[in-house]
């Protein structure tokens, strides 16, 4: 592994933070700490953690003692100071002497000991890294030490390859009593660099950021160096055996879906998100004839059951039809819930009143095709998938260098169980939307960017399919962190149906559509030209027919509901001199979503739209707005505002309206108006 210390790199870490009043030692452990968390075969999401012990003045102007802990779950690739909180060291030192201190004691003991009482928990690893005398303690779970010590003769192989450079230090839980034995093992060796912490990972230590970091690396290229010395016996130089159509995915993502929402005993019929992985290092995994005995043997190291649970499914549809698919995922999904509440119930013993967590798979293993993370958002389905890579690399070294070996069952579950364990996942937001994939089209004009906005709010994924490149080019930086953007012209069904396959192979499929794109063709009725006419259809009509059938059939496939919204207008009922080309289409739509109503109901799939009016975006810019006020002549603020409420209606207003009617989820077949109140276009 490379050492990536560079000195001009930590002396401008020291200048930054000199301006933010922080200290060159603290501002260094930043800088090792995002060296190490961004070298994703060190840690991954919120794995690992650092710190450093220096002094401090109290209030009273009293020297005290504090060391600077990883805050727990954060992600040391991005920690800033505020995730490195400050705790007084002497009393954390004190229950060393201690022969018993339950978890909850020493939570609460840490947060006593918090100079800042506002900050976040610190790591559950604290007390080990206030045991050791250093100023700097890094700890990682990185792949190749992973590689090494996951076999059953662990000791042996740690002994053979790192001499007397580290100590060794058994299996158990983190925690006080894992504190406590690291320093005693620690203690009876003192000229160390390192501990080795089997079945889990490593930490080194020095009296500098830099003497800290070097021997990490160091350790970690000597477990390399042993490592790249055995043939790899997972990965074949050559991928052989051909892979499944990509196109299988189609139909098999809906469906995946489909059995992972069905309604559980506790009534949960959450909506979860996919991520597939797939290149030639994960196929070659997959195909080989062992998988299923060692993909099954527990994570590589403990945190990661919380993110991907004890096992991965096991899915080969390799040489199936499509038409049996449905078959094989139900069978899986439901085979592989079952075992898990076996699991369940075989080790709660071990934790004091454990309540069942839900019991899908994180993680599906499907020979051919990939790996496909799972997640109630597309964050933790990516997340379950990266810790799979790990996986992935991990498991094929030790088994090129031995057997792999995880821990035993009962340990993991008590890792899985274990309160603070869980505490990392309940900072994770679940919203009215979360789970859902919202398709907007038409979704980088401003109308389709206040839509996304509002269901980015509500916690869904966002997928905007916009034709206009430049809407593209300009669409915020803050919704292009969240959305994905697809260029799709709405009014060809190849394109569309284009567009919803690469939905469905990024999230796993769709839950709401809000078909929105639309724009204003005038022309006087009884002289206006049939391709004016006909291009309106196009967009103002067609285009909400081809999206929704494709979505139709996605929804259908994953037998969970659906939600189709149109941006209808109040032309649709209440036509306006020369808007001929524009009503028309925009009548046929309103009839359209009525239709699918009516036909689509049973399956759970509501059908809504929205009658908007004098709404400023693309459509009705500046121009058209002061075209129409002098047609009616009067000003063109009280022509924005000449409705019932006089006041302006805004895209924010059209907005929040789809998302009301994507939460009514007893309404179907209705349009709302959101135009200030016109009489003449009220619905009758
Ligand atoms: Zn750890």
């Amino acid at each position: 592994m490379k050492n990536k210390w560079n000195s001009s790199e930590a002396k401008k870490y020291i200048s930054h933070y000199k301006k933010k009043k922080i200290s060159k030692e603290l501002a260094l452990r930043i800088y090792t700490t995002h060296l190490l968390g961004r070298e994703k075969d060190l840690v991954l999401h919120g794995g690992g953690n650092t710190s450093l012990k220096t002094s401090k003045k109290n209030i009273f102007k009293q020297n005290i003692n504090v060391m600077h802990i990883k805050g727990s779950g954060w992600d040391m690739g991005s920690i800033d100071y505020p995730g490195m909180p400050a705790v007084e060291l002497d009393p954390l030192l004190k229950t060393s002497k201690l022969t018993r201190l339950n978890d909850f004691q020493m939570v609460n003991l840490q947060r006593k000991c918090l100079v800042n009482s506002q900050a976040p928990n610190p790591s559950v690893e604290t007390l080990l890294h206030a045991f050791l005398p250093f100023k700097y303690v890094d700890h990682t779970h990185a792949s190749a030490i992973l590689g090494l010590i996951d076999q059953p003769n662990d000791l042996e192989v740690c002994k053979a390859v790192f001499s007397d450079q580290v100590g060794i230090v058994p299996y158990i839980i983190p925690g006080f009593d894992l504190a406590k034995l690291s320093y005693k093992i620690f203690s009876k060796d003192q000229n160390v660099i390192g501990l080795i912490l089997l079945k889990h990972g490593i930490f080194t230590f020095g009296n500098s950021a830099k003497e800290s970091y070097d021997r990490m690396i160091k350790l970690v290229t000597i477990a390399e160096k042993k490592i790249n010395k055995a043939s790899n016996k997972i990965l074949p130089k050559k991928l052989k055996s051909k892979n499944i159509k990509p196109q299988i995915v189609n139909d098999l993502f809906p469906l995946i879906r489909k059995y992972l929402s069905k309604k559980e005993k506790n009534g949960s019929d959450a909506k979860w998100v996919l991520d597939l992985r797939t290149n030639d290092k994960i196929l070659k995994y997959l195909n080989n004839p062992n998988l299923k005995d060692f993909s099954q043997r527990g994570p590589v190291t403990p945190d990661h059951v919380i993110r991907i649970k004890p096992k991965p499914l096991m899915l080969n549809i390799k040489h199936a039809r499509v038409k049996n698919l449905d078959n094989i995922v139900r069978r899986e999904i439901e085979t592989f819930k079952k075992n898990y509440h076996k699991y369940f119930l075989r080790n709660r013993k071990y934790v004091s009143k454990p309540i069942e967590l839900d019991t899908n798979p994180r993680l599906i293993l499907s020979p051919g095709l990939g790996l496909i993370g799972i997640g109630r958002s597309k964050k933790e389905a990516k997340i379950a998938s990266d810790l799979a890579e790990v996986t992935v690399d991990v498991i094929s070294k030790a088994e090129s260098i031995g057997k792999y070996k995880s821990i035993p069952e009962k340990e993991i579950f008590k890792v899985e169980y274990w309160p603070l364990e869980q505490a990392k996942l309940k900072k994770l937001k679940r919203l009215s939307l979360t789970g859902h994939v919202t398709v907007i089209s038409g979704g980088c004009g401003t109308i389709g960017l206040a839509i996304a906005r509002e269901f980015i709010r509500e916690g869904s994924e966002i997928v905007l399919l916009e034709n206009n490149t430049y809407n593209i080019k300009n669409t915020p930086q803050e919704i292009k962190k969240i959305a994905i953007i697809i260029k799709c012209d709405v009014t060809n069904q190849l394109d569309v149906r284009k567009a919803l396959a690469e939905i469905i192979r990024t999230y796993g499929g769709v839950d709401v559509l809000v078909s929105n794109a639309g724009a204003a063709w005038q022309g006087e009725i009884g002289r206006v030209p049939e391709k004016v006419i006909k291009d309106s259809f196009d967009l103002n009509f067609y285009a909400h027919q081809y999206l929704s059938q494709e979505s139709i059939k996605i929804m259908l496939k994953q037998s969970t509901g659906g939600i189709l919204l149109y941006n209808i207008s109040k032309q649709s009922v209440n036509p306006g001199i020369n808007f001929g080309p524009y009503g028309l289409p925009k009548a046929s739509t309103l009839f359209l979503m009525r239709q699918y109503a009516l036909e689509y109901g049973q399956y759970g799939i509501r059908a809504n739209g929205i009658n908007a009016d004098r709404i400023r975006s693309g459509i009705l810019n500046d121009k058209l707005i002061s075209s129409r006020a002098r047609s009616r002549k009067v000003s063109k603020k009280d022509y924005m505002s000449g409705n019932l409420l006089k006041t302006e209606v805004l895209a924010e207003d059209v907005a929040k309206a789809f998302v009301t009617l994507a939460k009514a989820k007893k309404t179907t077949g209705n349009v709302m108006t959101v135009d200030g109140g016109n009489i003449s276009a009220v619905l009758r």
